[in-house]
């Protein structure tokens, strides 16, 4: 029976898994925690899609040119216009599969305007769109696991991938139950691990999502690609522990961004960009709040008890929970927070990276957002790429015989036995803390080449420090050697963001204003053992 490890167990990696079990292939699902707390449930402002009941004008050619020049044509053509053609196919299998989307009172479904979006063509369930899908796949999941098709595995995580002659054969794995690796074979190895919220600290998202695996497979030979590109939302509070997202569906049901001067409201989004103005794409909104000196306000008290009650509920309970703001009568105070990561994997049509039967899905990989990201297309993203990695592996034939793997395996468990008996002044937790302020300082939403520079060299000093890690026995065990990992890929954030001498989307750089047709492509970054190799994919080898 052909055999898939699935890695990572949000709705990417569930709807991965389900697919694949559908056509009877056996799934090994591997997540340090259960489905239920990954990062997807965080999401509530909806999914995207264009079915036959759309807004009057709107279409799939329209949801697609939204998609393209949101990511200001970095994200492929190809693969944005499967994405969106999916659309509709996709939110009637959650339906089928039991998500609850809100209706109205003749039972249409209902929908939100979205920045950058033309029409309003969100969908969501209340305010927990991404619980709904979850708990949907974890239900069909189940059934797939009674007929011992899928295997859950939970408190286990990936340490490193299987590769012989550019091939993927399985991945070792780290069982913290057991505490021990584990190496697991199979016929493809899925990651599906979101983003890369540990190499900035407070997000807005889960610290699940370290970004280790990315930087670990990086440093074993697999390309990522526009990892310069990260999105900063407009609209969150801060909190001691993390960033809280107050979801631009606030601004979708008409909320306002102002700031004070003198007494008086400056509605400066409307000012400068007119009635769409709070709507505009996250990377425009954030870098214009930037700009303004004085704190800046989101109001929604103007849409009344009944309509915040029924369509805000979150952001009412966030804002009294985290910042003791009653929204009926006060405006929020917002600033711009990390929220999402259009790099990631770099990913041919089927999802599958430069090593053969490796593959990437959901936030983790880089393909449809380009520079980027609109809201409510990573839901999607994550339902369709699933769905996508899934078909192209139950199509292929088995890999076959596994060469031994017995060195490798017993040379990264030594290494990691090292880790627990060497001796040095700094704790795991002390470097990533160290890590993230220096990423927010240096490659914030504004940045420039003395920054970037500045960045790399505080990153090169953690690397030679994190050489001689002291085992933190506050931290999970798997955390104790993950640090590299997460310090290369943050190495390998800045190269990029470094080479890109241009502003485009989410990347800004003071010292280089304006986009350049020379930089209209995307950039592919690889290791080979201490030399980061950074080029533009002139050839389109990734995006199709
Ligand atoms: C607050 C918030 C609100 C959002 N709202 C929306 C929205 O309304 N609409 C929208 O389209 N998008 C939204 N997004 C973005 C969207 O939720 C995510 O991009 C999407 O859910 C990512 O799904 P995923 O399956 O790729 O990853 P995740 O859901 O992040 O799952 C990653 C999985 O990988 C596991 N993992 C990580 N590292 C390892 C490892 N080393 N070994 C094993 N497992 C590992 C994690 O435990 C987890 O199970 C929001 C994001 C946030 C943070």
């Amino acid at each position: 029976m052909k055999r898939v490890l699935v890695i990572g167990s949000g709705i990417s990696g569930m709807a991965c898994a389900v697919r694949c079990a559908r056509h009877g292939v056996h799934v090994m699902l591997v997540s340090p925690d259960p489905s239920e707390r990954s990062q997807s449930i965080m999401a509530a402002g909806g999914i995207n899609a264009v079915i036959a009941d759309c807004d009057a004008g709107d279409s799939v050619a329209c949801h697609i040119e939204d998609t393209l020049k949101g990511g200001c044509y970095l994200g492929g053509r190809r693969a944005v216009t499967g994405l969106c053609e999916n659309g509709e196919e996709i939110l009637k299998m959650l339906v089928g599969l039991g998500t609850v989307f809100s209706v109205d009172k003749q039972g249409q479904p209902l929908r939100r305007a979205f920045g950058g979006q033309t029409y309003k063509r969100t969908y969501y369930c209340g305010a927990s769109t991404g619980k709904q899908i979850v708990s949907a796949l974890v239900m069909e999941a189940r059934r797939f696991e009674a007929e011992g098709l899928i295997e859950r595995r939970l408190r286990c995580c990936f340490h490193s991938a299987l590769i012989h002659d550019g091939v993927c054969y399985g991945a070792l794995l780290y069982d913290e139950t057991a505490n021990k690796p584990e190496a697991v074979l199979a016929d493809a190895v899925v990651m599906a691990t979101g983003g890369q919220n540990a190499l900035f600290g407070k997000t807005t998202g889960s610290t699940q999502c370290d970004g280790y695996a990315e930087g670990r497979l990086f440093m074993q030979g697999a390309a990522l690609k526009n990892l310069e590109f990260i999105q900063f939302h407009p609209t969150t509070i801060e909190t001691p522990q993390k960033r809280m997202l107050i979801s631009e569906a606030a601004r979708g049901e008409g909320g306002r961004l102002f700031y004070e001067r003198d007494g008086k409201r400056i509605y400066f989004m409307e000012e400068k960009y007119g009635a769409k103005g709070n709507l505009m794409t996250r990377d425009v909104i954030s870098r214009e709040m930037g700009a303004v000196k004085e704190q800046v306000y989101l109001d929604i008290s103007f849409l009344g008890k009944k309509l915040i009650d029924e369509r805000l509920p979150e952001v009412r309970d966030i804002c009294a929970k985290y910042g003791s703001i009653d929204v009926y009568t006060q405006p929020i105070p917002v600033s711009p927070s990390v929220h999402f990561f259009m790099g990631g994997f770099a990913v041919h049509s089927h999802h599958e990276t430069n090593i053969r039967s490796l593959f990437a899905v959901g936030e983790c990989a880089s393909m449809y957002h380009g520079a980027n990201r609109l809201g409510g297309n990573s839901l999607l993203a994550a339902m369709y790429s699933g769905g996508v990695a899934a078909e192209e592996i139950a199509g292929r034939p088995e890999v076959g015989r596994a060469p031994d793997f017995g060195k490798f395996i017993s040379q990264e468990y030594d290494k990691m036995q090292e880790r627990q008996s060497a001796d040095s002044p700094f704790p795991v937790m002390y470097i990533r803390d160290m890590l993230a302020e220096s990423m927010r300082s240096h490659m914030g939403i504004v940045r420039d080449e003395k920054s970037l520079d500045e960045g790399i060299s505080d990153v090169e000093h953690l690397l030679s420090v994190a050489e001689h890690l002291r085992y933190d026995s506050s931290v999970r065990h798997y955390t104790n050697y993950s640090l590299t990992g997460i310090l290369t890929l943050a190495r390998a954030t800045l190269q990029c963001a470094r080479s890109r001498k241009e502003s485009r989307g989410a990347h800004y750089r003071s010292d280089a204003p304006k986009t350049s047709d020379e930089y209209g492509f995307s950039t592919i970054i690889t290791y080979d053992g201490g030399s980061y190799n950074v080029r533009l994919d002139k050839e389109h080898e990734y995006e199709s």
